[in-house]
């Protein structure tokens, strides 16, 4: 399968489509707080994503059960919101989240504080995004994928956290995951050349401890190995002829 490349029709939609996103994740932003069971997260963005005449692309996803995906502490993503999951002070929680604008995916995470968090918990999420940011400057035409995934290893190696490396970002479009795929771990292969039009989902998971996780039995939650903390920060993103175009941060 090869990577799709957008037409200036199908980035507006993307565009559109990851706007949209953008103020989901801010409305839930706002909402987080100790006490908040993270059903709540799930129903306010069901109803914002209703509201807006959209589909949630996580919903009924192979059979995901819920709007969104809602991952506390050691939960490394895919986590499912529920009534019984009470955020409590201290707490780090990662919001990942989608929508299908007339047929267009937008996939973005963003990771937060819960009250007052430990100094190690804050910077996890720092730099998880920091990576992001780091990423994109490679994220050019006529570079290639594997500079992508090697600048967020070069970022995050010296802070000594682990990559998670089960798990890896994506092209997106008319599908929530297309072509390629994009490790956040270093690729010695240099993979396909970076071309305007390219619309990737490009997410660091990076954990305090050690890289490895391992699967709940809800078949969905993915938990660290070790049991430390993890973050999580993604935006979807356009390839253009200069700089990228970040379309879920606006
Ligand atoms: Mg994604």
């Amino acid at each position: 399968m090869s990577i799709s490349i957008k037409s200036p029709r199908e980035i507006d939609l993307m565009r559109i489509s990851n706007h949209m996103l953008c103020d989901m994740h801010r409305e839930l932003e706002k909402l987080i707080r100790p006490g908040l069971p993270t059903i709540e997260l799930d129903r306010a963005a069901a109803a914002f994503i209703k509201e807006h005449g959209v589909a949630s692309n996580f919903l009924n996803y192979e059979g995901f059960p819920a709007s969104i995906c809602v991952s506390v502490n050691d939960e490394v993503v895919h986590g499912i919101p529920s009534k019984e999951k009470i955020l409590r002070e201290g707490d780090i929680v990662s919001i990942d989240a989608g929508i299908i604008y007339k047929g267009y995916h937008s996939d973005a995470a963003r990771t937060y504080g819960v009250g007052k968090i430990s100094p190690e918990r804050q910077k996890l999420i720092d730099e998880t995004r920091n990576a992001f940011f780091e990423a994109i400057k490679a994220a050019r035409a006529g570079n290639h994928l594997f500079d992508i995934s090697n600048a967020v290893a070069d970022y995050i190696e010296p802070f000594g956290y682990g990559i998670v490396r089960d798990l890896v970002g994506h092209g997106v479009g008319t599908e929530l995951h297309e072509e390629p795929q994009i490790p956040n771990y270093r690729m010695s292969k240099r993979g396909p050349r970076l071309q305007p039009g390219m619309t990737l989902a490009i997410e660091p998971m990076i954990n305090l401890g050690r890289g490895d996780v391992v699967w709940e039995e809800d078949e969905w939650t993915v938990v660290t190995d070790d049991g430390s903390p993890s973050a999580h920060y993604e935006n979807t993103i356009l390839i253009t002829d200069g700089d990228p175009e970040i379309l879920s941060l606006y």
